[in-house]
C-alpha cells in the first residue's frame, strides 16, 4: 500500500532523512518510534506529499508521489491523516467537520454525507455530540472526531502521528481504542507513536528512526525482545 524508497530529505544544509526505505503492506499497521527529531513527522508527512523531499520515491497504493502527473489533492484525499493537534475546523459542528471533505473533495451528497457522518460518530462513541463545536469537547474526545474525520474520505490507509502525545493521560486510552478497533479491522496504518503498549497489542512491524534514518524496521516481538542497535535499547530502556 505504501511504498518508500530511499528517501532523502534536506532542510538547507541539515540532512533530516537519510536513505529511508520501508513499506506498509495493505492491512499492516506499522508504528514508528524514535527520539525527538529523528525525522518521523518528516516521513509521515512526505507519504502524504505534505512534505517535498530530495530524493527517493514514494508510492501510495501504486500512485507515485514523485510522478508531476500525479493529481496530489486527490491523492491525499485518500490517505487519511491525524495530528498530534487535532486540527478540527474550530467554527464548525462536529458532524459538519466530517461533511466538509466529503461533500467538496468526493461530490458527496449532503444527506449521504450526513449520514456517514453520524455513523461514524457512533463508531468512536460520539454520536451524541454531532452538533456541539470542537471547544465544547475535551482533547480524547476531539483526537477521536478527528479520526472519524478522517474516515469520512473512506481512506486506503492511515497516517497518525503522536495522536496521543497532546492529550492529558486519562483520554489517551480512549483514542488508543478506536485505533486498536481501526487496526483490527483490517486498516493499513502508519503509526508514530510512543505508546508502546498499542504497539504490541496492534502493530505487525516497528520501523526505529534515529538521526534521519531507518534503523530498525521488523517484526515487533523481535525489536521488543532485542533490538539490535544500541540506540533503540536505550530508547526503550528510558520509555518502558
Ligand atoms: P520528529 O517528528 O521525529 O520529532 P521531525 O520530523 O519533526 O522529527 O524533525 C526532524 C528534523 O528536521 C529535526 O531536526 C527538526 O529540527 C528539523 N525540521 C523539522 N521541520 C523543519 C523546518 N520546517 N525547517 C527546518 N528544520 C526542520
Ligand atoms: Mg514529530
Amino acid at each position: 500500500m505504501i511504498e518508500i524508497s530511499g528517501v532523502s530529505k534536506w532542510y538547507g544544509a541539515v540532512k533530516v532523512l537519510d536513505d529511508c526505505t520501508t513499506s506498509v503492506a495493505k492491512g499492516e499497521v506499522v508504528v514508528v518510534c524514535g527520539p525527538s527529531g529523528s525525522g518521523k513527522s518528516t516521513l509521515i508527512k512526505c507519504v502524504n506529499a505534505l512534505e517535498p523531499f530530495s530524493q527517493g520515491s514514494i508510492t501510495v497504493k501504486g500512485t507515485s508521489i514523485n510522478d508531476p502527473a500525479t493529481d496530489l489533492p486527490k491523492l491525499r484525499a485518500h490517505v487519511g491523516m491525524v495530528f498530534q493537534h487535532f486540527e478540527l475546523f474550530p467554527h464548525m459542528s462536529i458532524l459538519d467537520n466530517l461533511c466538509l471533505a466529503p461533500v467538496k473533495v468526493l461530490g458527496r451528497s449532503q444527506d449521504a454525507a450526513r449520514a456517514k457522518g453520524l455513523a461514524l460518530l457512533e463508531r468512536v462513541g460520539l454520536a451524541a455530540h454531532a452538533g456541539k463545536f470542537p471547544a465544547q469537547m475535551s482533547g480524547g474526545q476531539q483526537q477521536r472526531v478527528a479520526i472519524a474525520r478522517a474516515l469520512a474520505m473512506d481512506p486506503v490507509c492511515m497516517l497518525f502521528d503522536e495522536p496521543t502525545s497532546a492529550l492529558d493521560p486519562e483520554m489517551i486510552g480512549e483514542v488508543l481504542d478506536v485505533m486498536v478497533e481501526l487496526a483490527r479491522e483490517g486498516m493499513t496504518m502508519m503509526v508514530v507513536t510512543h505508546e508502546m503498549g498499542f504497539a504490541r497489542t496492534v502493530a505487525d512491524r516497528v520501523v526505529f528512526m534515529d538521526r534521519g534514518r531507518i534503523v530498525e524496521d521488523g517484526p515487533k516481538e523481535s525489536f521488543f525482545a532485542h533490538p539490535a542497535t544500541e540506540r533503540a535499547q536505550q530508547f526503550l530502556a528510558r520509555i518502558l
